[in-house]
């Protein structure tokens, strides 16, 4: 879904998208670990299968270098997905180790998909890198 400027952030902040995630997917890099992981949950939502790619740990079980097939996977996602809430619940800050738990709320044509997840995210020459995620229950 292409989300404008003027509506609210997907992630939650109550903020213009233009003056919350946006700012790194037009390339401002992600200060914490946090805001890494609010600004991928509303790349998912916006459909930005680049920013997506390019903030992923080559060590990732999802990397691949056959960026075609998962940008095709990523906008499967996003268009089958209806992104209607994500909720912060824990965050773990480090110095090039964080983690994030967080709650996704998620419907794919009308049946709730939400999950909770833990996500690790290492820092990579100043950079936060989503590096693994582990289900809650
Ligand atoms: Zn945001």
């Amino acid at each position: 879904m292409k989300i404008s400027g003027n509506s609210f952030c997907p992630c939650g902040s109550q903020k213009k998208y233009k003056h919350c995630c946006r700012i790194f997917h037009y390339g401002e890099n992600p200060k914490s670990a946090l805001e890494l992981m609010k600004s991928r949950y509303s790349a998912f939502a916006s459909n930005d299968s680049l920013y997506i790619i390019d903030t992923t740990h080559r060590d990732n079980s999802d990397f691949t270098q056959d960026t075609k097939a998962w940008q095709e996977d990523i906008h499967n996602f996003s268009k089958q997905s209806d992104f209607r809430k994500l909720e912060i619940f824990d965050f773990i800050d480090g110095e090039d180790e964080a983690y994030v738990t967080f709650k996704a709320t998620i419907f794919q044509g009308g049946i709730d998909v939400t999950f909770i997840e833990k996500s690790k995210f290492l820092k990579v020459d100043n950079q936060w890198l989503y590096y693994s995620g582990e289900f809650m229950t």
